[in-house]
């Protein structure tokens, strides 16, 4: 019989948390404070900790934060911000939502990140900030992009939705910009039972900006110095992130083995390739030196991989595409006036690309199914 291995088992995780979660959503209930309040600041006190940052602070989503996050830095109309066409929608869609412009720049041929040259090259008198994002769990070259962001003096925003403990050195995702922005949607590495998100900073001054803005920029009460939104975390979606926080570094290290026996056994199955153009095997995801990588997705390149993706969900295999339209060729951005060819490399991954199930709860015999359904599409 065969394994059947989803692409996603948020289901598994529960009964692991299950008695502390409902706990603590009974505790709220109780409690009669639904949005904000104590819960909210407690998880953004443990969140900072654990990002190593001085602020932390809760927003209704990852969306939200990287809206109120350019917001508390008064970007809009006229504004050009650089960041990557190859990443989640939300990334550049905030970026219009404000009245800017996404100015894009292409990945790095050896990663999935936004390639720093790129970056420099595309800053104009009207750049605003810089926003990589570190794509499926893996820093970006925060070192060479923060270089060129000091030189130019533009502050950068981590799109860290994906990278929650993430590493470059010794530190950590949502700590390397002048802010970080993160997701707890469902299926994040941390994720809560609805939408939620968080902005991460060292700056107080940012961090009451960022307060400001996801409460209509009201303060005192009723008093409005700029316009914000309603950009609140409920209390009931930070309680469960509390209960869940303190399971994430065993979570981490899970998806970090579930990784390490993906890429074993594919070496093992003499399907590791340096690059597809030989046609009869994968590249597996890079591991940049000097990282921690914590596997949101594990993210193959394939040849044929459409004909690949139908082979493993006949199967039971679920597999997704991270995303098979970059954001330039988009028909919302037509407007910035891009054509196929103009970000190669992004194309390139739209059409390459293949995430494989990656989840804590993945067992040894459903990665070994998985690389046997690959391995079967090859043989
Ligand atoms: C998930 C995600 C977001 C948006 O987060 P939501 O909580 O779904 O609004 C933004 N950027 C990236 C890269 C993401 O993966």
């Amino acid at each position: 019989m065969r394994t059947a291995v989803p692409q996603f088992d948020l289901a598994g995780q529960y009964p692991s948390i299950r008695q502390e979660a409902e706990a603590s959503v009974l505790r709220v209930m109780a409690s009669g404070r639904f949005i904000l309040g104590p819960e909210v600041e407690a998880l953004e006190r443990e969140i900072a900790e654990y990002c190593g940052c001085a602020h932390a602070v809760g927003m209704s989503s990852g969306t939200d934060a990287l809206l109120a996050a350019m917001m508390a830095l008064g970007i809009g109309p006229g504004d050009e911000v650089i960041t990557t066409p190859y990443t989640f929608f939300a990334t550049a869609g905030c970026i219009q939502r404000l009245g800017a412009r996404p100015v894009f720049a292409d990945i790095e041929p050896g990663s999935f990140n936004i390639d720093p040259a790129r970056v420099a090259a595309a800053i104009t008198p009207r750049t605003r900030a810089i926003m990589p994002v570190h794509l499926y769990g893996q820093i970006a070259a925060m070192d060479e992009i923060c270089e060129i962001a000091c030189r130019n003096e533009l502050p950068v925003i981590e799109d860290a939705a994906q990278a929650i403990g993430a590493e470059l050195g010794d530190r950590r995702a949502g700590s390397l910009g002048l802010m970080g922005c993160f997701s707890f949607y469902p299926t994040k590495n941390l994720g809560a039972a609805g939408d939620a998100g968080m902005v991460t900073t060292n700056d107080p001054r940012l961090a009451d900006a960022l307060r400001r803005t996801r409460n209509h920029g009201m303060e005192p009460r009723y008093y409005h110095a700029t316009v914000g939104g309603n950009f609140r975390l409920d209390a009931i979606q930070a309680a469960i992130l509390r209960v869940k926080l303190p399971h994430l570094e065993r979570w981490q290290h899970a998806r970090t083995d579930a990784a390490a026996l993906y890429r074993r056994l594919f070496d093992e199955a003499g399907l590791a390739r340096d690059s597809i153009a030989a046609r009869d095997g994968i590249v597996l995801p890079p591991e940049l030196p000097g990282r921690r990588h914590v596997y949101h997705q594990f993210v193959i390149r394939a040849p044929r991989r459409d004909a690949l993706r139908a082979h493993l969900a006949e199967r039971g295999i679920g597999c997704e595409i991270y995303y098979p339209l970059a954001l330039h060729e988009q028909e919302c951005f037509r407007h910035l006036g891009h054509k196929r060819g103009d970000f190669p490399e992004s194309e390139t991954a739209s059409a390459e690309t293949l995430a494989l199930p990656m989840y804590p709860e993945l067992t040894p015999a459903q990665i070994e199914a998985v690389v046997t359904g690959v391995v079967s599409f090859f043989r």
